[in-house]
């Protein structure tokens, strides 16, 4: 059940998705939202191989004419992909108009490793920094800040608004993060992280709407008031996304998992995405960050039901 009311604009809007003044037809009743009021960015992790560089790059390709506001490169857990996210990231910069968002994390290095890598990134251009404190190697059971390291989050927002003025985004968990004491105190800690310079919150993935706009009306409450972005995981892999889910305090409903063949678990992973978006957009929500999983299919369909489209494609 979601509390709150539409404002006037958005539903009709909802009502009248037709662009040349024609009353909608009966067939036309679909909640589209306009291209111009939704605002996308992807997520991708860093190839392994040449083989995983080649599926990624098809996918940056397929998503770029989206316009995305960002797209951003993860750092791996225990910070094992330093090179590989660098090179990611710098390749974006060089070779797509769109504007890449590094994420770095306090994890395995001191200050001044962390500190190196920021202002390479600064050096080339790069301005928008996604900052995490990380999480532990996998052979760690736990998070230990590394000795002369960035403790948490809000210590690294800290550190790299020291090295330049970067648009930093930081992580917020609708279904608060695993080691918080409380949903309260966790909501101190991303004002933490914002009194410290983040600009920006983006989300862990989440299932079910209310969960989010349940949160963010406790953040707004608790005078948190940048941007916070729910980010959206299209679930192609059932059993994967409920085992990550568990470490991260992220419920899956049951009803999601299907047996079926991948062209149905796709089907399936692209009508939830799009009806969560489209539940979240109808609630005033028009940022939306993607997991793509370095896969485009279903984030550029999902981008389609949500008014986001290629130029050519957008005039239909
Ligand atoms: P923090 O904000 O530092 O908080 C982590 C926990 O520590 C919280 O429970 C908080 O309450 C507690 N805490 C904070 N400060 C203190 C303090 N002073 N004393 C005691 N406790 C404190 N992980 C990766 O490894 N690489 C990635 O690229 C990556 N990208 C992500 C992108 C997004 C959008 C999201 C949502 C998560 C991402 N993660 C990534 C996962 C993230 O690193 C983990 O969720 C990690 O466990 C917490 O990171 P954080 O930045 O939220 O930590």
């Amino acid at each position: 059940m979601i509390h709150r009311v539409l404002p006037t604009e958005k539903a009709s809007r909802i009502m009248n998705v037709s662009r040349g003044g024609r009353p909608p037809s009966p067939a036309m009743m679909i909640a589209a939202p306009l291209p111009d009021d939704v605002s996308v960015s992807f997520e991708f992790f860093p190839p392994k191989s040449d083989a995983a560089a080649e599926t990624l790059w098809n996918a940056i390709k397929r998503l770029e004419p989206l316009n995305p506001a960002y797209v951003s490169v993860t750092y791996g857990a225990g910070g094992t992909t330093r090179e590989r996210t660098h090179n990611t990231v710098t390749r974006i910069a060089n070779e797509t108009a769109m504007p890449p968002a590094a994420h770095l994390t306090c994890v395995g290095a001191t200050r001044e490793e962390v500190d190196a890598v920021a202002q390479s990134y600064w050096d080339t251009g790069v301005r928008h920094i996604v900052a995490l404190r990380g999480d532990p190697p996998a052979d760690a059971s736990q998070y230990v800040p590394h000795p002369g390291g960035y403790d948490y989050a809000s210590d690294l927002v800290t550190g790299l608004k020291n090295i330049g003025d970067f648009e930093i985004s930081v992580a917020a968990y609708p279904e608060s993060h695993p080691e918080a004491q409380s949903a309260e105190a966790d909501l101190d800690n991303l004002k933490e992280k914002i009194d410290a310079g983040a600009n920006r919150a983006i989300t862990q993935f989440f299932f079910d709407p209310e969960v989010f706009l349940r949160f963010l009306d406790r953040a707004r409450a608790a005078g948190i008031t940048i941007p916070i972005v729910p980010g959206i995981l299209p679930v192609t892999n059932f059993t994967q996304t409920a085992k990550f889910a568990k470490m991260c305090g992220t419920n899956v409903p049951y009803w999601m998992h299907t047996d079926e063949d991948p062209e149905s678990r796709k089907l399936v992973a692209a009508s939830v995405a799009a009806e969560q978006c489209r539940v979240l957009h109808a609630n005033g929500i028009n940022a939306f960050h993607f997991y793509t999983m370095n896969k485009a299919d279903l984030c550029y369909a999902i981008c389609h039901v949500m008014g986001v489209r290629a130029p050519a494609a957008s005039q239909l």
